[in-house]
């Protein structure tokens, strides 16, 4: 059985993503900052078909990181997939040019650096044919128009493009694929009520990149199955 361990896993599109891989007979680990979220998170799933397990880490948080990896060690060799998921879209975050300096960096420390950060730790369980992936976002495009909305978490996406990009050739000679995903404007409470997507049309790209797309693809930024610009 293949395992997953999925950040900010205890609600929005990294829960229906555990549940999907659950479904596919991944062992899933769900993650989150907050251990009674994950408690209830966990009950949800053992009511449906599939193995999970939780682990309390918050991305922000290197001391948290490493105590997590630290459990980790206590009951597994391996990860086969890590999906960098947990992600924020601070309220205030209006004008790079106006808005206090702190709203970008702890945007920056949360999708980037915790992503980064994450991954670092966990490679030494990852093998050859291991997979990452980075939940992205279309507003971290560069082609796409630029500018408009949330500038700081753009800013922040676009930085994990950039990391996807330079750890998927670092790490090719180990065969460990690195990939970016859009969900696109999914119904969560980031995404609002407002948004087009129902949270297991979110969570197709990621369960596909983790259980079903060639591995030899690395490097790329996805939305619908599909490779997009970045
Ligand atoms: P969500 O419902 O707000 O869920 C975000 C998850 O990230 C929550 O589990 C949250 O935990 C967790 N998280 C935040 N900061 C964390 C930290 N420091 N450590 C650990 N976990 C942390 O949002 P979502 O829509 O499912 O978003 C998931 C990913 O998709 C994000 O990376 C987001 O940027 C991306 N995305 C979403 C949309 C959309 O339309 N929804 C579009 C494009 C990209 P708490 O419950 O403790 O806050």
């Amino acid at each position: 059985m293949k395992t997953a361990l999925i950040t900010g896993a205890n609600k929005g599109i990294g829960f229906e993503t555990a549940r999907q891989l659950g479904q596919r007979d991944f062992h899933v680990i769900i993650t989150g900052r907050d251990e009674k979220k994950l408690e209830k998170a966990l009950n949800i799933l053992e009511n449906e078909k599939g193995s999970y397990e939780y682990l309390v880490m918050d991305v922000s948080n290197t001391l948290s990181i490493a105590h997590a990896v630290l459990k980790f060690k206590e009951s597994h060799h391996y990860l086969d997939v890590l999906i960098n998921n947990a992600g924020i879209l601070l309220k205030n975050d209006e004008s790079l040019a106006r808005q206090e300096e702190k709203i970008l960096q702890e945007t920056l420390q949360t999708n980037c650096y915790g992503a980064l950060n994450v991954t670092k730790v966990f490679l030494p369980f990852m093998r050859s044919g291991a997979r990452i992936i980075n939940v992205s976002s279309g507003g971290g495009s560069m082609s796409d128009p630029v500018g408009g909305w949330a500038p700081a978490y753009c800013v922040s996406k676009s930085t994990l493009n950039a990391l996807t990009r330079h750890l998927a050739y670092e790490l090719a000679p180990q065969q460990i694929s690195v990939n970016a995903v859009c969900p696109g404007w999914v119904k969560t409470d980031m995404g609002g009520g407002g948004a087009t997507r129902m949270v297991s049309k979110g969570a197709e790209t990621p369960v596909w990149l983790a259980a079903e797309a060639d591995q030899t693809l690395t490097g790329k930024f996805f939305r619908d199955k599909k490779e997009i610009d970045w």
